[in-house]
């Protein structure tokens, strides 16, 4: 700021009267206190000319001049580079005038002989006070601008370089579960096809049915894992499909009655009158929570009951609740254990889960517009409860048979699949599987062996590895599609990614579906069945069909299997079965597969049935 003690304040005073000009002139050096130095001109294209060859502190500006008027005269004199402030000075006392002048920028307006000319000092020296610190409020407004523009774009570049992470994590997931799920595509390939080899001895398949089951856990833990992160990344998507609802709650009921049969506790499952057949949903996701729900109670109650009620709750709602007389969740852990990993001290005891279960049951309820609560006594046992929409159709869901696929049905004529799958593992279980049920098959290493082969071999149907050497998945689909027939042959991609949105790129490459890797033995031959009209023979109803029943073994023996299955003691069962092999093959398969399947209520009804 100006001193006034040592630096004369310059002053440029913009003034047609000679008169006026001189009284301020005299006004200002008469100041006692401040040092004025001014300059005067006459003309608007005067003082132009002096502001533009040296610096002013001020302007005391007369808008009415011989060469300009009014405000055009204000706005002439802002317009100079590094304008100093202007106090226009006028012999109009109009308030709205003046209002104006200050609107368009002036520091302040005095009208002539309005002001005593010792005033004139001070105002000059207040508007300067003013104008410097409205000087440093703007240089600290520009400052703060600067600094909002500055954080902003380092919040941004952070937010670039954890997206970016993201990325890559989600990068590192697909192919980490590519990695995993390949070796593991192999051992449960082949442990399935081993367990259905009749050559296999029993006691044998005992084992093959713990290399399954540990395999089929490592797989579910790898899931959860792969699931929880694909949730976080806003990658999960609920599917809109129509599905029969009792079904699906009379196969998750008899699945989780198993495990409550075995714990000797009563499950006891309402299920309202007025609950529509078929709903529109995720059959899958929905399973996935009631199972993690039902599995959970089972586990943590030793004693009591466990329950199941499902039931409408307005509109299209329907409501499930599972309840169960375990110890309870303390008010204080009530919250905690929906954050993945979390264990209470009575989970950590099982050694069993993963503490994952609920955190995705829960952001799954949320994805289909529900939410988990849970109410609980601890002692007395908990309830876990949610209600989600699931909206009445006619439309006839469309169903995979979990029973096993063991032929094509008679009189149908064996299809020709080509594979192409680099794996050799892979190769070996799909090639295998397929000719187990009696497809001819051909291998091809690579796409550009696929693609030959589609040529000289003309196969009915593609299976197409989408990672592969030499020629990928994508680039072989569309070689095979612009090839002559290449555009009718359903290729179906396996792709071992964990990621559902690759379905778009996959079909985008020309590919009519995808299963994914590892596959599950009736989802392919669904997908086969579906596209080339084939229809397959089932283990269940090829049983039914040949009649196999238990009436031609030893009643000793019958009496034995019926006890083993009554406590569910599948080596038991499997023992008797080995024994019995030679002299009853066929009912010693039947009883077999139905211990590997959990079947035990089966077991003991044909035990029971002569
Ligand atoms: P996990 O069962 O794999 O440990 P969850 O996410 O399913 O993981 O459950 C988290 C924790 O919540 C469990 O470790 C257990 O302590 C507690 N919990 C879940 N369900 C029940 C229940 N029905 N009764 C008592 N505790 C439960």
């Amino acid at each position: 700021m100006t001193d006034p003690g040592t630096q004369p304040i310059r002053v440029l005073l913009v003034e047609d009267e000679p008169g006026d000009a001189r009284l301020v002139q005299l006004a200002l050096r008469g100041s006692p206190n401040i040092r004025f130095e001014v300059d005067w001109a006459a003309t608007l294209a005067e003082a132009l000319r002096r502001l533009d060859a040296q610096p002013y502190a001020i302007v005391l500006l007369d808008l009415g001049l011989p060469d300009s008027t009014s405000l055009a005269t204000l706005t002439k004199v802002r317009a100079v580079h590094d304008a100093p402030p202007i106090i226009v000075l006028t012999g109009l006392s109009d308030a709205e005038f003046g209002l104006a002048t200050l609107k368009s920028g002036a520091a302040d307006y005095l009208v002539k002989g309005d002001f005593g000319y010792d005033g004139l000092a001070r105002t000059i020296l207040y508007t300067l006070h003013r104008t410097q610190l409205e000087q440093e409020l703007t240089n600290y407004q520009l400052h703060l601008e600067e600094l909002v523009a500055r954080r902003t774009a380092e919040l941004a570049k952070a937010k670039d370089a954890a997206e970016a992470a993201n990325r890559a994590k989600s990068l590192f997931l697909a192919n980490m579960s590519h990695e995993l799920r390949t070796p593991l595509n192999a051992i449960l390939g082949f442990a399935q096809i081993m367990e259905r080899d009749p050559r296999i001895p029993a006691d044998e398949r005992r084992n093959i049915a713990t290399i399954n089951r540990s395999g089929s856990h490592l797989l579910s833990l790898i899931n959860n894992v792969l699931e929880i992160s694909r949730i976080e990344a806003g990658r999960t998507q609920i599917s809109r499909e129509a599905f029969d609802l009792p079904a699906t709650l009379t196969a998750v009921e008899e699945m989780i009655r198993v495990r409550a049969d075995a714990k000797a506790l009563d499950f006891v499952v309402e299920r309202c009158a007025d609950l529509p057949a078929y709903v529109v949903g995720d059959a899958h996701r929905l399973r996935q929570v009631l199972i993690n729900l039902l599995g959970n109670a089972v586990k943590y109650t030793e004693r009591g009951r466990i329950g199941l009620r499902v039931a409408m709750a307005g509109g299209d709602v329907v409501r499930f609740e599972v309840t169960d007389t375990g110890p309870g969740i303390p008010a204080e852990e009530q919250e905690h254990i929906f954050q993945a990993f979390y264990q209470t001290a009575g989970g950590i005891a099982k050694g069993e889960g993963t503490g994952l279960g609920l955190t995705i049951s829960r952001q799954f309820v949320r994805l289909m517009d529900g939410d988990i609560t849970l109410a609980s006594q601890p002692g007395a046992g908990s309830s876990f409860a949610f209600a989600i929409p699931l909206p009445p159709t006619d439309a006839a869901p469309h169903v995979v048979s979990d029973a096993r696929v063991v032929g094509l049905r008679a009189g149908q004529p064996s299809p020709r699949i080509l594979v192409a799958e680099d794996h050799p593992d892979s190769q070996q279980v799909v090639e295998q599987l397929l000719s187990q049920v009696g497809c001819q098959v051909r291998i091809a290493a690579n796409g550009q062996l696929a693609v030959d082969l589609f040529q000289t071999w003309h196969p009915q149907l593609v299976l197409m590895d989408m990672r592969m050497p030499v020629m990928d998945g994508y680039q072989a689909t569309r070689a095979i599609r612009a090839l002559p027939g290449g555009d009718r042959v359903p290729i179906v991609a396996l792709t071992a990614s964990a990621f559902e949105e690759d379905r778009d790129l996959v079909l985008e490459a020309g590919c009519t579906e995808m299963v994914k890797k590892p596959i599950e033995q009736n989802r392919l031959f669904e997908v086969i069945g579906r596209l080339l009209g084939l229809h397959f023979e089932y283990a269940e109803a090829a049983l039914a069909a040949a009649k196999v029943d238990l009436s031609a073994l030893p009643v000793a023996t019958r009496e034995e299997l019926a006890k083993a299955a009554v406590v569910l003691d599948k080596e038991a069962t499997l023992a008797i079965v080995a024994r019995m092999r030679s002299a009853h093959p066929a009912e010693a398969d039947l009883v077999a597969d139905l211990a590997l399947g959990y079947r035990f209520d089966k077991i003991e009804a044909l035990c029971a049935s002569r």
